[in-house]
């Protein structure tokens, strides 16, 4: 089975691709059916379609509120 990532506000996410800045980690700033990133190199953010998001996807780094939690 193909397991997906819980992506959690917050969260540093490492993409497959780099941004054009050469920046790869993007945080997490909303969730939902949409997800919205914040470039880690650039501070540009952008809005992605969840699937695409975890499409490109390489790691998840969770933020340290969301490892407490769980
Ligand atoms: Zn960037």
């Amino acid at each position: 089975m193909l397991q997906i990532p819980k992506i959690c506000v917050g969260d540093i996410l490492e993409m497959k691709k780099a941004h054009p800045c050469g920046g790869k980690r993007f945080r997490v700033m909303r969730t939902g059916s949409d997800i919205r990133l914040v470039c880690e190199g650039c501070g540009r953010d952008m809005v992605l379609p969840r699937e695409k998001v975890e499409k490109s996807l390489r790691k998840v780094f969770p933020a340290p509120e969301n490892t407490e939690t769980e």
